[in-house]
C-alpha cells in the first residue's frame, strides 16, 4: 500500500429525491462498533424511505443497508469480530441487548435500534461504521456481491418462511416475483414446500418455473384465491408485492389457520372482510426483515441449496442512475453497487 487514504467516496441524499457523489473523512469506530471497507452494497426499494425523505432524515444521509465488506478497525469493547473478517450490515442497525424486547429475545423489535442508512450512514460508500450487534457473518465461498441482497431481500423472505406456519409439503404462495419474490420462490422450493408463484401477466410463468415454482398463477387472468383453493388452499402466502388490493385478493386462498405474511411496504391499505378472517381463522401479519443470526442462516442455507439473487452490478459512481432504475421498476432483479476493491 503506497499511502493511507484519509477520505472515502460515498453517495449521499442531500434533500428529498436528490443523491450526489461526495468525499467524506475516515473516522475511527466508536465503542461497540467496527469500521468496514465496503466491497458491495445492494440497492433496495426501502432506500427510497431515506432518499425521498419518507422518514424524518437528517441531511445529508448515505443510504444503503445491504452492505458487505471487510472489518478494518474495531472500536473498544468489540468482541467476537476481528480485523480482516468479512461481514454484512442489513437494515437493522443492531439491538441494544437490554430493553424489554431484547430481554424477551425479540431483537428485531428492539426499542433502541437504529435503521442503517436512515438514522446513521449506510453502505452507498467505500467505508462505513456499524454496530457489532447488527453484524452478519459472510461465509467463505459466497462473494460479497452475491451476499449483499441476501442480507435484506433474502433475509426477509427466508425469515418469514422459517417463522411461518407451513411445514414441508404444504402449499406456499409467493405473491410478486420481483426483488423479494424471486428469492422467496427459491427458498420456498428448497425448504420443501409446494410452491405457487403469483404474478401479473403470462410472461412471468417461465421465470417462475425456472426459480422452482410448481405452479404459476397469472392474477390478471384468474382470481388468485380461487386458483389457490383449487390447489387445496395455501398454508402461507408471502406477500412481496406491495399493493393492498393484490394482498387482500389472496386471503380467501388460505386454508383454515393459514396466514398472509406481508413483507412489501406500502401505504396502500389492505381491505379485507372480517368474515374472510373469522371463518377458517385466517390471519394477516407483517414481518420486518429478520435478526442477525437468521441472516447468518440465510447465507448458510443459500450456499447449501444454491439459492442466489439475480444481480446486475454497477460501480458506486453509477448509484444515481441505478437508484432511478430501481425506482422505475427496471432492475432485474437486484442492483448491487461495487466499490472497485478486489473483492472475494
Ligand atoms: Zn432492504
Ligand atoms: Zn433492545
Amino acid at each position: 500500500m503506497s499511502k493511507v487514504n484519509l477520505s472515502y467516496r460515498a453517495v449521499q441524499a442531500v434533500k428529498p429525491g436528490q443523491l450526489e457523489l461526495t468525499v467524506k473523512p475516515i473516522v475511527d469506530p466508536p465503542p461497540g462498533h467496527v469500521r468496514i471497507r465496503v466491497d458491495a452494497c445492494g440497492i433496495c426499494h426501502t432506500d427510497s424511505a431515506t432518499v425521498e425523505g419518507l422518514f424524518p432524515i437528517e441531511w445529508p444521509r448515505v443510504p444503503g443497508h445491504e452492505a458487505v465488506g471487510v472489518i478494518d478497525k474495531i472500536g473498544d469493547g468489540v468482541e467476537r469480530w476481528a480485523i480482516g473478517q468479512r461481514v454484512g450490515v442489513g437494515y437493522l442497525g443492531g439491538s441494544c441487548g437490554h430493553c424489554e424486547y431484547c430481554r424477551r429475545g425479540d431483537l428485531v423489535s428492539c426499542k433502541n435500534q437504529e435503521f442503517v442508512g436512515v438514522q446513521h450512514d449506510g453502505g452507498y460508500a467505500e467505508v462505513m461504521i456499524a454496530k457489532q450487534s447488527g453484524l452478519v457473518s459472510i461465509p467463505d465461498g459466497v462473494s460479497s456481491v452475491a451476499a449483499a441482497p441476501l442480507i435484506c431481500a433474502g433475509l426477509t423472505t427466508f425469515s418469514a418462511l422459517r417463522n411461518g406456519p407451513a411445514r414441508a409439503g404444504d402449499l406456499v404462495a409467493v405473491l410478486g416475483i420481483g426483488g423479494l419474490g424471486h428469492l422467496g420462490v427459491q427458498f420456498a422450493r428448497h425448504m420443501g414446500f409446494e410452491v405457487v408463484a403469483i404474478g401479473r401477466g403470462p410472461d412471468k410463468a417461465g421465470l417462475a418455473q425456472k426459480l422452482g415454482a410448481h405452479h404459476y398463477v397469472d392474477s390478471t387472468a384468474s382470481d388468485p384465491a380461487e386458483a389457490l383453493q383449487a390447489l387445496g388452499g395455501a398454508t402461507l402466502v408471502l406477500a412481496t408485492a406491495a399493493g393492498g388490493k393484490a394482498v387482500a385478493e389472496t386471503v380467501r386462498g388460505l386454508r383454515p389457520r393459514g396466514r398472509v405474511m406481508v413483507l412489501g411496504a406500502s401505504p396502500d391499505p389492505i381491505v379485507v372482510a372480517s368474515t374472510d378472517l373469522l371463518f377458517a381463522s385466517r390471519a394477516i401479519e407483517g414481518a420486518l426483515t429478520g435478526d442477525p443470526t437468521t441472516a447468518d442462516m440465510t447465507l448458510k442455507f443459500s450456499q447449501l441449496s444454491g439459492v442466489a439473487a439475480m444481480i446486475e452490478t454497477t460501480p458506486l459512481a453509477g448509484a444515481v442512475d441505478a437508484y432511478a432504475r430501481m425506482m422505475a421498476g427496471k432492475a432485474r432483479f437486484r442492483i448491487v453497487l461495487t466499490m472497485g476493491r478486489e473483492t472475494p
